[in-house]
C-alpha cells in the first residue's frame, strides 16, 4: 500500500523506538544521532531511506506489518541509514563531476558503510553491498568505491544498470534520488518543523547536523579510547577524526580571510576617496601617501557567550595574527568587553581582563554602538558572540564581522546579511566558563 508521507502512528513509533534501542545496543556512540533523525512514515517506500535534512523514511509494513523487519534486521537498516546522514553522502556527493550517477554513488555509500558496521559485529541482512561485493577492497571512501565503479561501467555499459534494482535506494540523504513525496527543508535553523511538515518530522537545519556529526565523533573517540585500540572499525575511526580536524581549520580560516579582507578594504577605500591625484603619481609606483590608511579594529566580546575562556582565546589569538600581520598596530585594536550583568560596555586591555560569564542574553547593539561612539572611530569592527543578540537594523559606518560560536541548537537572530558571518562550532562538552 502506497501513500503519502506521514507522521508515524502511536505503535510505528514504538516499533521504531524498539529498533532504536536494538541499533544503540550494538553501537552505542551512534546513539546521539539515532535521536536526531525525525522518524516518517512512507507506506510503500519497501524500504528504509533518508532524506539530506535528517528524516528517516520508512515503510510502515516494515515497522508492524506481516512483512515486519526482526528488531536485527531493523536495528541493523537503522544504523546504514543514519551512517549516510553522519558521512554527509548528500554533500559529498553534489561534489563529484556532473553528470553523475545515482545508482554509482548509492552502492559507494554503502560499500563505505557496511564494511565498517560488519566489523562493528553488525549482522547485515544477506546480500547486502559490500565493498567485496563490488569486487573491491575494504577501508575506502565512497569517493573511490565510485571512481572505480565508474571506471568499471565504462568497460561494461550494462553493469550498473544491473545492479539498479529500480528500488528507491537510500534516499536523497544518501546523495541518490529522493524518496517520492520527499519533505521540504526546515524552515528555520533547529528543530522546528516548516509549513505543511507534520509533526514531529521537521528534521535538522545543516548547522544542527554538523553539531550532531561532531557530537557523534566525539563520542566514536571516547570509546575507542575507553576500550582500546582496534575496538573501533578503521573507516569510522577515521571519520571521527576528520570530522572533528577539520571544522576547526575551517572557522579560523574563514575568521582570518573575513578580517583580512576587511582589513585591507578599509585601508584602500579611504585612500581612493579622499587623495587627489598627484601630479608626482608616476605609473606603476605607489608613492607613500598612497600606502593604505592606518586601520582602526575594535573587537567587541560578548561575556555572556555560551563559550569557554578556550574558545575566546582562540578566537581571539586568529584575530590578532590577522591584525599584526596586516600591519595593524596593536595601538589601534580596541577591545571591548560587552558586559551582560551590567548591560554596560567595557574597555579591556587583554583577552585575559574579560570575564565570561555565560547564560544569554547580552545585546550586542550595545557594544557595537559604544564601539561606533569611540574617537577615532573604528573601521573594522568585529563582535565575538554566542548569537543570542539583536543585531542593528541598518549599515553601520564601519566593517561588521558577526563570528558566532554556536553548538548550531540555538534559534538566533539572523544576522545582518551587509555584514560578514563567521560560525564558529562550539564543541560539544565543554562548557561556558
Ligand atoms: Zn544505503
Amino acid at each position: 500500500m502506497s501513500g503519502p508521507v506521514r507522521a508515524l502512528s502511536g505503535i510505528e513509533l514504538d516499533a521504531f523506538r524498539a529498533l532504536r534501542v536494538v541499533a544503540g545496543e550494538s553501537m552505542p556512540y551512534f546513539l546521539h544521532a539515532l535521536f536526531a533523525v525525525s522518524p516518517v512514515a512512507a507506506p510503500g517506500l519497501g524500504t528504509f531511506a533518508v532524506d539530506a535534512h535528517w528524516r528517516l523514511y520508512m515503510d510502515p509494513d516494515l515497522l508492524i506489518g506481516p512483512a515486519r523487519w526482526s528488531p536485527v534486521e531493523g536495528g541493523a537498516a537503522l544504523l546504514h541509514e543514519v551512517n549516510h546522514l553522519l558521512r554527509d553522502h548528500a554533500e559529498r556527493a553534489d561534489a563529484l563531476p556532473i553528470p553523475r550517477s545515482h545508482i554509482a554513488f548509492n552502492l559507494a555509500g554503502d560499500a563505505e558503510i557496511n564494511d565498517d558496521l560488519i566489523a562493528a559485529g553488525v549482522r547485515l541482512p544477506e546480500g547486502v553491498v559490500t565493498p567485496s561485493a563490488l569486487g573491491l577492497p575494504d577501508g575506502l571512501l565512497a569517493e573511490q568505491y565510485y571512481a572505480a565503479l565508474r571506471k568499471a561501467a565504462e568497460a561494461h555499459p550494462d553493469l550498473l544498470a544491473g545492479m539498479d534494482d529500480g528500488g528507491p535506494g537510500c534516499g536523497s540523504g544518501a546523495g541518490t534520488s529522493a524518496v517520492a513525496g520527499e519533505l521540504p527543508a526546515p524552515q528555520i535553523d533547529g528543530n522546528g518543523p516548516g509549513a505543511g511538515v507534520p509533526d514531529g518530522t521537521g528534521g535538522l537545519s545543516a548547522a544542527a547536523a554538523g553539531m550532531v556529526r561532531r557530537a557523534v565523533a566525539v563520542a566514536v573517540q571516547e570509546y575507542g579510547v575507553s576500550k582500546g585500540r582496534g575496538t573501533l572499525p578503521a573507516g569510522l575511526e577515521r571519520w571521527a577524526a576528520s570530522t572533528l580536524a577539520p571544522s576547526t581549520v575551517a572557522w579560523t580560516r574563514l575568521l582570518r580571510a573575513a578580517v583580512r579582507r576587511a582589513v585591507s578594504a578599509a585601508a584602500s577605500r579611504t585612500d581612493y576617496t579622499y587623495l587627489r591625484p598627484s601630479r608626482r603619481r608616476v605609473a606603476g609606483v605607489v608613492l607613500p601617501a598612497m600606502r593604505g590608511r592606518q586601520v582602526r579594529v575594535t573587537i567587541v566580546v560578548d561575556t555572556s557567550a555560551s563559550m569557554g575562556a578556550e574558545d575566546l582565546a582562540a578566537a581571539m589569538g586568529e584575530v590578532g595574527g590577522v591584525l599584526r600581520a596586516g600591519q595593524v598596530s596593536r595601538d589601534r585594536v580596541r577591545l571591548l568587553s560587552c558586559d551582560a550583568e551590567t548591560g554596560v560596555p567595557q574597555k579591556v586591555a587583554s583577552v585575559a581582563a574579560i570575564k565570561l560569564v555565560g547564560g544569554g542574553g547580552t545585546d550586542m547593539r550595545v557594544g557595537i554602538d559604544a564601539a561606533m561612539a569611540d574617537r577615532p572611530a573604528p573601521d573594522v569592527v568585529v563582535v565575538l558572540t554566542d548569537g543570542y543578540t539583536p543585531w542593528p537594523g541598518q549599515p553601520i559606518d564601519a566593517r561588521l564581522i558577526c563570528a558566532v560560536i554556536t553548538d548550531g541548537s540555538a534559534q538566533c537572530p539572523q544576522t545582518p546579511s551587509w555584514a560578514t558571518t563567521v560560525t564558529i562550532p562550539r564543541l560539544p562538552g565543554r562548557d561556558a566558563a
